[in-house]
């Protein structure tokens, strides 16, 4: 997360059948449910009802890797976001994440959602590092004004920067299983420079403020 939040707890409580094809748009059928734990109060407990995206195999991610998004996400674009999503989290060593999934929400559902976990939604991002799950808000991949004039004040950047940004820092949680914010940001900024990461070496501490 772009912030010093974490959840710890994440389960997929009911699954249907998925969906098979190519470029298709997500189907409620298809839906999962995946209930959220905040780790601090189990008693706030989120059940996310979520779609499989199925992705055309022009850009080649391991295939243990799976987009999600929340049911109530505009068709086109879930496949649309998880494409651009999918673009970029190219550059980075994703067969390090093993099993993985990375779940769309929708700008409009963030703040209920995170707040709903008695946690800060400045972040547009975050991990569920047990749960081998990155959830990431609509607005890192399709234009929203206000909430890029808030995104922008937070973290002086926008558009495809912010989204290089928060990828990274949550690819430092998730690839070297880290929680501690500050290391996720040192990893992150390895990972933007290098297009890879040592984890057994403890980065130099930023001076930077966390974000
Ligand atoms: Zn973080």
């Amino acid at each position: 997360m772009l912030s010093s939040l974490h959840f710890d707890s994440i389960e997929v409580a009911a699954t249907a059948a998925q969906v098979g094809g190519t470029d298709e748009v997500p189907n409620v059928k298809s839906s999962l449910l995946i209930a959220i734990l905040s780790a601090a109060c189990a008693a706030q407990t989120q059940t996310l009802r979520v779609v499989p995206v199925h992705l055309d195999a022009t850009v080649s991610i391991p295939k243990t890797i799976q987009f999600f998004c929340t049911h109530n996400y505009d068709g086109q674009a879930c496949v649309n976001d998880s494409v651009a999503l999918r673009h970029a989290l190219a550059p980075y060593p994703l067969e390090r994440l093993g099993t993985w999934s990375f779940l769309l929400v929708p700008t409009d559902d963030w703040r209920a959602l995170v707040r709903g976990l008695r946690q800060n939604p400045v972040s547009p991002a975050f991990s569920l590092i047990d749960q081998r799950i990155i959830v990431v808000e609509s607005s890192l991949l399709t234009a929203t004004p206000i909430r890029d004039k808030n995104l922008m004040r937070t973290f002086g950047v926008i558009g495809s920067a912010l989204l290089d940004l928060a990828v990274t820092h949550e690819l430092g949680h998730g690839i070297c299983q880290e929680r501690d914010e500050r290391r996720a940001d040192d990893y992150g900024r390895e990972l933007r420079q290098t297009k890879t990461v040592d984890c057994t070496k403890t980065p130099r501490r930023s001076q930077q403020s966390k974000h």
